[in-house]
């Protein structure tokens, strides 16, 4: 089963809630933590994990051979990113906007295109106790994060349970990451923002069909619209994390919430049951 973890905005507990997840799992079943946040990976700072395998992630760009290009233009106007320009002589190439989708090599008429690998990323793996862990790190100043996040999924492993940290938002990243899970717990906040940003997280997994369920951290810090919210939309409400001193400050010394607070740990694994349950009853 794969449980995405995910969050309309950042700031609202998701990773104190993906790194509880997978310790509290670790001891009763294989489990495989993967964080996808790769603009601002951080779960591996409560985790620790020991990461001794590192493979970088390259983009195919294109490289124009000005001997047989004529200038024609062909490669510019299938270009769904303006990622090439045909300029009076000469044909400019914008890397940082090239998704490396191959469109104008395939298609340039004088097979004037060759493709050369662009680093954009990395990823690493390892382990931390029993979770095997696997993170991606987007190189600083890229925007294409979607190839990153390919390169981390490509690791699932369905013998296990899978735990992904999904970024925050609702953009092309959060889709790559979300896909092809069997359920994602939404991590929100009681506030207006926390309920504007929930709505819209919602929405996306209605589009992308995948169930979901609401985390809702700081418990009592707003008001009881996300909960009104849940109601009316029939999406259940399966944790609710208080608003606590004692959290915060676990948190602020790089302690999750299931090590500081082991209690926590059965409230986790009941999280786990009862999505279990949802997912049996999800029609097929
Ligand atoms: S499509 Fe090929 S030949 Fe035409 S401008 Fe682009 S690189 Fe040159
Ligand atoms: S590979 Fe795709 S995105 Fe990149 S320049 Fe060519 S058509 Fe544009």
């Amino acid at each position: 089963m794969i449980i995405s973890v995910a969050s309309g905005k950042g700031g609202t507990g998701k990773t104190l809630v993906v790194t509880s997840l997978a310790l509290s799992l670790q001891n009763r079943e294989p489990v495989q933590l993967l964080d996808c946040d790769v603009e601002e990976p951080n779960a591996h700072i409560l985790l620790k994990p020991l990461l001794n395998r590192q493979q970088k992630v390259s983009i195919p760009i294109p490289q124009v051979d000005e001997e047989k290009c004529t200038r024609c233009g062909k490669c510019a106007e299938v270009c769904a990113y303006n990622a090439i320009a045909v300029i009076a002589d000469k044909v400019l190439i914008f890397p940082e906007l090239c998704h490396g989708c191959g469109a104008c090599s395939y298609l340039c008429p004088e097979d004037a295109i060759s493709e050369v690998n662009r680093e954009i990323g990395v990823i690493e793996s390892g382990q931390s106790k029993d979770i095997e862990f696997i993170h991606g790190k987007l190189d600083v100043g890229e925007a294409m994060a979607p190839p990153v996040i390919r390169g981390v999924k490509k690791h699932i492993n369905l013998d296990k349970l899978v735990v992904i940290d999904v970024p925050p938002g609702t953009s092309c990243p959060v889709v790559e990451a979300v896909k092809d899970s069997d359920f994602c717990l939404l991590v929100t906040e009681p506030t207006p923002f926390g309920l504007n940003d929930l709505t819209l997280a919602v929405d996306m997994l209605g589009e992308l069909g995948i169930p979901c369920g609401v985390i809702i951290n700081r418990d009592g810090v707003g008001d009881n619209k996300v909960e009104e919210y849940c109601h009316q939309k029939d999406i259940p409400v399966l944790i609710r994390i208080p608003l606590d001193i004692e959290i915060a400050r676990l948190y602020s010394r790089g302690v999750t919430l299931a090590e500081g607070i082991p209690q926590w740990q059965e409230a986790f694994l009941s999280l786990v049951d009862e999505v279990s349950k949802l997912v049996e009853r999800e029609p097929e």
